[in-house]
């Protein structure tokens, strides 16, 4: 530092200060170019002049309104200057025009625990009338200004023990800082509360720093270590301060910034922190500032403030601070140390980032790491992730849980110990083609992986790669999920399945499925080869319809079109044509199942019952040839018991008619002879119709069985024995019995003999009308002690002209007709006391009937009871 140049300094005597006018930049002018040689040492630094400039414009212009009185105000710039020109004491009185104290500042320091009396006695200032002109006459000893200025009037002295004090530059400052405390203080409004101290507070310190830089121009303290000086003023002001315009920087920060005391009160906050906040700089000063960070972090941010004062270190916590609306949001704050070239702390600078939207994503971001560390380890999977190389290196919980195995078992490629042994090789040859091919894709693997407690299970696992943004894997994922109850399952499933296809193939049995509307239906092979469809093939409908007999209704379509309506199951047989001509009878049955979706499926079997159906044909053919026989030999032996019994008379009759011609052709004519002839004629004829009658009286008087029964369940029994003749030609039977029909007396076998030949000619008559109507209504009703039974075919009817003769024995129009079976039958309810009857219905078909006697019923009407449709009841 350069020294301080005496002689040049001594050439500006105080007078010639004095003189200097009062204009700050005159003055400024004047001092400027002196002071500078010796003080601007350092680049950014200015004369200590310009500082004192500063502080003093500022304290005594108010330029903001601040809870200050001028007493404290003078404090501050006292402590400022004694700071910087090294002083022990200085002291300013001002009195108004009353010769009241206005005001009375003494700043001093201590010294080895001794501090400097007031040097101005109480009343001194009253005593002798004070100018300016008389003051600072002394070039040593205490400074002393007396001034007179305005309203007010008074002295300041400065007094410093060192030799030499005031040096010529001491004076310089001193006289410069008197008259402008003179000249401001005229202006004062004392009385009024408007300085801004921190302002002048900092200004201060500015200026001390400015000072400083005169170091050498000012004889150092001699019997006072410097150290001792710096102990006693660290807590109140600093030497090394940044550039002055620090302040306004900081409001320019675009966070809050603020500096803070040795002792870690509060120096000043910036303009964000104000308009953050809505703290003014009065209630955030010192600790203030507490009053906006939130309660429940005011302890960690003192701590840490702590932690640093004492440490002398930077240090940053993360606090929640209240905005001017009451919101919190979160802030990084951050502290460091400002030293003074001496390495003491002068000051503490920090700044607050506000950190609110980084905390809400750490906090979102650490609420799902933790989500997704409870998934990965709640999940029912087994996962592990892998180095680039297969390598694993990460486990989940239920990894450890399902294989008991410790982290150092499982990582690298320990895991593989838990693979059954049998699949071993297969799992880690495709783990490693996995991770060394190209594609790097894994499709998954089956595999059994040992429980802890030696069972092994099916898992199946798959390895999903992370690459980088340039494509290589970083990890692998492998995913493990327990497929053991499914893959039991399976093999049950296919397993039944093959004793399904089996039993479908030794049995002929196949299976379908269609859903309602559906274009396609599903068939098993075994109905495939029926059908004649490639095996697999997909089936439609049409194809389906096509192999259909052009007599039938095609497969399941058209019934389920009723029977979805209803709702029902169904069974039903149908012919399929061969590609060949060749014909397959096919019986199925159809069930209604309902998706969860709502719409109808049927499910059915479906059987080639050809074989059966011939050979039943057979059968019935071979039953009515033998009925026919049957018949055919019962009348042969009625006949040749007719004929045998008939025969004599008849013989008689002839001979005795040839004996009685002879007779009457004889000459003379035998008339006696003749006669007695001709009555043994008459005899044999008698004898003859006799016979007759005996047979006829035989039909007649057979003996009938005297119980009482239902002709109702005398009738279906009947009709179940033509169940199959209606399948097989495809008429739907009605019953159309009436509730309530007092019960027949009679032989039951012989009336269900009568009912059966009539069911047998109406299912006669419909096959021989060949139309599309094959329907039969056998209907029982009651009336007047009568119970009447009708069958009613749409069948090819009768002549009119052949009504009369259809009971007459031996009348019938079919080719292998007997024409017995109504006249039986006539006989029969005859000889229980009944009737029959034929009607030719208008339309197509004919109604044939009997009517027997019952139980009177008195309370029995005719009432139609139900339709009860029977089991071959068709809907063609
Ligand atoms: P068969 O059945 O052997 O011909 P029947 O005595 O049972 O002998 O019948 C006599 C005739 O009456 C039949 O050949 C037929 O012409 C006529 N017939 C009987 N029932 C009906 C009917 N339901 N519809 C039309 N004709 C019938």
């Amino acid at each position: 530092m350069k020294q301080l140049d005496n002689t040049q300094v001594r050439k500006l005597s105080l007078d010639d200060l004095r003189s200097v006018p009062e204009s700050e930049l005159r003055l400024h002018e004047a001092l400027q170019p002196q002071v500078s040689r010796y003080t601007t040492t350092h680049s950014d630094t200015v004369s200590p002049v310009a500082a004192l400039d500063d502080i003093l414009g500022l304290l005594f212009k108010p330029a903001a309104s601040q809870d200050q009185d001028t007493t404290a105000v003078f404090k501050v710039l006292f402590r400022a200057l004694v700071a910087a020109l090294r002083l022990d004491y200085l002291h300013l009185r001002a009195l108004d025009e009353s010769g009241q104290a206005r005001i009375d500042v003494v700043e001093r320091i201590e010294v080895g625990g001794n501090s400097r009396d007031a040097a101005i006695p109480a009343s001194a200032a009253l005593d002798e009338p004070v100018s300016e002109s008389g003051a600072g006459a002394a070039t040593h000893g205490p400074f002393r200004f007396e001034f007179s200025a305005g309203r007010l009037s008074g002295v300041l002295i400065a007094e410093a023990s060192r030799a030499g004090f005031p040096s010529p530059a001491e004076q310089l400052v001193l006289n410069i800082a008197a008259r402008k405390i003179v000249r401001d203080l005229g202006e004062l409004p004392y009385d009024k509360k408007q300085i801004l101290t921190p302002a002048i507070e900092q200004l201060a310190v500015r200026m001390g720093a400015r000072l400083e830089l005169a170091e050498d121009a000012v004889p150092r303290r001699q019997s006072v270590p410097l150290d001792a000086v710096r102990e006693s003023y660290k807590n109140k002001l600093v030497t090394g301060m940044p550039d002055w315009r620090l302040r306004e920087l900081f409001d320019l920060v675009p966070t809050m910034a603020w500096s803070s005391f040795p002792d870690g009160s509060c120096e000043f906050l910036n303009r964000k922190h104000y308009e953050y906040t809505g703290l003014s700089a009065a209630q955030s000063r010192e600790w203030g500032w507490q009053a906006a960070i939130h309660p429940q972090d005011i302890s960690r941010r003192m701590e840490k403030w702590r932690e640093s004062l004492a440490s002398g270190r930077p240090s940053e916590v993360e606090v929640r601070i209240r905005r001017r609306d009451g919101m919190y949001r979160w802030f990084l704050l951050r502290i460091e140390p400002f030293h003074d070239q001496f390495g003491s702390i002068v000051r503490w600078y920090g700044a607050g980032t506000d950190i609110e939207d980084r905390k809400r994503a750490e906090e979102k971001w650490s609420a799902s790491e933790k989500r997704l560390s409870l998934l990965i380890n709640t999940v029912p999977m087994l996962i592990w992730s892998c180095l680039p190389d297969g390598h694993a290196d990460f486990f989940n919980e239920q990894w450890y849980n399902y294989t008991a195995f410790s982290p150092s078992q499982s990582d690298g490629w320990g895991w593989t110990a838990a693979l059954h042994p049998d699949d071993y090789r297969h799992a880690t040859q495709h783990w490693r083609m996995v991770t060394t091919t190209e594609d790097q894709h894994d499709s998954g693997f089956e595999a059994r992986i040992k429980r802890k407690d030696g069972e092994y299970r099916w898992f199946w696992l798959r390895a999903n790669a992370m690459w980088d943004e340039v494509g290589i894997v970083k990890r692998w994922y492998v995913t493990s999920i327990d497929i053991h109850d499914r893959k039991l399952a399976e093999e049950e499933v296919r397993r039944s399945e093959a004793v399904l296809a089996e039993a479908q193939r030794l049995t002929g049995l196949g299976t379908f499925s269609w859903r309602v509307g559906a274009t396609h239906v599903s068939l098993c092979g075994t109905l495939c080869n029926i059908f004649g469809f490639e095996c697999g093939a997909a089936v439609t409908r049409s194809m389906i319809e096509e192999r259909t007999h052009p007599g039938d209704s095609p497969f399941i379509f058209e019934r389920v079109k009723q029977g979805v309506e209803k709702g029902e199951n169904f069974e039903e047989q149908m012919r399929v044509l061969m590609p060949d001509g060749s014909v397959k009878y096919l019986h199925y049955c159809a069930y209604a199942t309902k998706a969860p979706s709502g719409e109808v499926e049927y499910i059915g079997t479906a059987q080639d019952v050809t074989e059966r159906y011939l050979a039943s044909e057979a059968l019935e053919q071979a039953r009515a040839e033998l009925a026919k026989a049957a018949r055919a030999s019962s009348l042969g032996v009625l006949t040749a018991a007719i004929a045998h019994e008939v025969n004599q008379p008849l013989a008689g009759i002839v001979m005795n008619a040839n004996t009685s011609l002879r007779m009457l052709s004889s000459d003379p004519p035998n008339i006696a002879g003749a006669v007695e002839t001709a009555r043994r004629t008459i005899r044999d004829g008698k004898r003859a119709a006799d016979v007759i009658s005996r047979l006829r009286k035989l039909f007649k008087h057979k003996e009938i069985n005297a119980s009482w029964w239902g002709l109702g369940d005398a009738t279906r029994e009947v009709i179940e024995l033509v169940q199959d003749e209606l399948r097989r030609d495809r008429i739907a039977l009605t019953e159309l019995f009436d509730d309530g029909v007092p019960p027949v007396k009679g032989d039951r076998i012989q009336i269900q003999q009568v009912i059966l030949n009539l069911v047998r000619n109406a299912i006669d008559a419909i096959d021989a009308a060949q139309g599309k109507a094959r329907t039969i209504v056998v209907s029982i009703s009651y009336k007047d002690n009568f119970v009447c039974l009708s069958v009613e075919d749409s069948g090819t009817g009768f002549d009119a002209a052949a009504a009369d003769k259809l009971f007459e024995e031996f009348y019938t129009t079919k080719q292998d007709g007997m024409g017995i079976g109504l006249s039986v039958s006539r006989w029969i309810v005859e000889a229980h006391g009944g009737k029959v009857w034929a009607e030719r219905k208008q339309e197509k078909g004919a109604i044939v009937g009997f009517s027997i006697p019952c139980q009177s019923n008195p309370n029995t009407e005719s009432v139609r009871g139900a339709v009860r449709a029977g089991k071959a009841d068709l809907t063609l």
